[in-house]
């Protein structure tokens, strides 16, 4: 047991009491080398895998303590109040989704403030919440309802081959043990089940001083490689993997998307940790049109674009097969 420290959001020093170290998750073996220093963090590569994690790490109940004192890189208030910025997206993520699969028992690991199973139910799914933040939970249980199970992957209370999806949006990253998790949601899915998430594929890349990992709340990033890795480890099979380029970095789509977080950044104020909203937060136009725009940025220049080299969203798809 050692401690360590971290940066807040705020700059200061916040103590974390309990830390572990930890080995790549494929490799027990292999070497690793520093990736890239950040917020008092290591973030460390595997030469035979090219897995990224962090070590050492905040145990789990740091981390809970993390995201729930608004310690972490997430915004609670934004994830809670971009209700036009959730719904599209999600709208965006279930059509792709309905190539796979369209009705039945969906699970959304990481749920957060419930905006896509709350979309995801209106297309007519069956759907079921996990997240560890507790006002994230409140507030998809209370104002969306959602059914929502606070806490982690190894505690849920569902039957074994009880879903026909799970997903997951900007989680894996978060998942402090991917080998155990990808296994229980192997568990959870009935046989020719899919779990279907996105991420990014940092890991693929050469450390870039000006892309921020955001560490320690992205414990791991992963490649398409490592991804592949952790699907057939835990008894799945890769179907497809969706690519889409980022184009943050090209001036016009750079432009956009700083306008994009200018209108988000000015709804965020930031609000006291106990101030759940009680009630959904109103669409407006202007946000609908902004984030429908960042929408097609994303998912639909992204996807034309050229793909090796360069930062992308992956969307991975892998299958439980009938056995
Ligand atoms: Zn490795």
């Amino acid at each position: 047991m050692v401690s360590g420290q971290a940066k807040r959001r705020d700059g200061a020093n916040w103590k974390v009491n309990t830390m572990e170290d930890v080995n790549c998750i494929f490799c027990d073996d292999a070497k690793s080398e520093l990736y890239k220093e950040e917020n008092g963090y290591r973030a460390v590569r595997c030469s035979r895998c090219e897995l990224v994690w962090v070590t050492p790490r905040p145990s789990i109940d740091e981390m809970k303590k993390l995201y729930e004192g608004q310690e972490t890189q997430i915004d609670l208030s934004g994830h809670l109040l971009e209700r036009d910025l959730k719904s599209i997206q999600a709208k965006k993520c279930l059509q792709l989704i309905s190539k796979y699969i369209s009705e039945g028992r969906l699970l959304e690991v990481g749920s957060a403030a419930g905006y896509f199973l709350w979309e995801a139910k209106k297309s007519g799914f069956d759907v079921q919440g996990i997240d560890i933040t507790h006002q994230f939970v409140e507030y998809s249980r209370n104002v969306l309802q959602i059914p929502t199970f606070e806490g982690i992957l190894r505690d849920v209370p569902f039957e074994d081959n009880s879903f026909d999806a799970v997903y997951m949006r900007n989680v894996l990253s978060h998942l402090a043990y991917p080998l155990e998790e990808f296994a229980i949601m192997h568990r959870l899915l009935r046989p020719g089940g899919f779990v279907i998430m996105e991420t990014g594929n940092l890991a693929e890349l050469p450390a870039d001083p000006d892309v921020y990992l955001e560490l320690p709340d992205h414990l791991y990033h992963f490649s398409e490689k490592t991804i592949d890795l952790l699907l057939r480890k835990t008894g799945f099979t890769p179907v497809r993997t969706h690519r889409f380029t980022l184009l943050s970095r090209l001036a016009p789509f750079a432009w956009i998307e700083r306008q994009f977080a200018k209108k988000v950044a000015q709804s965020r104020e930031p609000k006291p940790m106990w101030a759940i909203p009680t009630k959904l937060p109103p669409s407006k136009w202007h946000k609908q049109i902004i984030s429908h725009l960042a929408q097609f940025v994303r998912y639909d220049l992204g996807r034309i674009l050229p793909k090796k080299g360069t930062r992308a969203t992956l969307v991975i798809v892998g299958k439980k097969e009938n056995s």
